[in-house]
């Protein structure tokens, strides 16, 4: 391979993941936290420190930042969708770099003052 060609190889691996990405997986666009709580109930063992531990899905509802919780049997789904969306967001930095990258190049090259 030659050298020249390595980024934009990068690029094009990029982008192709992202499409079979998009193309088959679920995804959601949160983060997962455990969180433990108590449930009010003053019989309940979380009453007496033995909280009751779930996952919670973060997500943003406009500008509100909103937790779901998930139901146990769904967990093993639900971090699936969020690593697919943190797979693509890793993929849509990578061509983003490089479209960055052609954009300096360019800007050296046309020394363009518009303003
Ligand atoms: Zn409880």
């Amino acid at each position: 391979m030659k050298h020249r060609s390595y980024l934009p190889e990068q690029e094009r691996a990029a982008r192709s993941k992202l499409s079979k990405l998009l193309h088959d997986k679920p995804f959601v666009a949160g983060s997962l936290v455990k969180m433990a709580r108590t449930c009010g109930k003053v019989t309940c063992k979380c009453a007496k420190g033995d909280k009751h531990v779930s996952w919670y899905l973060a997500v943003r509802h406009k500008a509100a930042r909103k937790m779901i919780c998930i139901p146990r049997t769904r967990e093993q789904e639900v971090m699936q969708w969020v690593n697919t969306y943190k797979e693509i967001a890793n993929q849509i930095d990578i061509v983003s770099q490089q479209c960055l990258e052609r954009l300096a190049i360019t800007d050296k090259k046309e020394r363009r003052r518009d303003s």
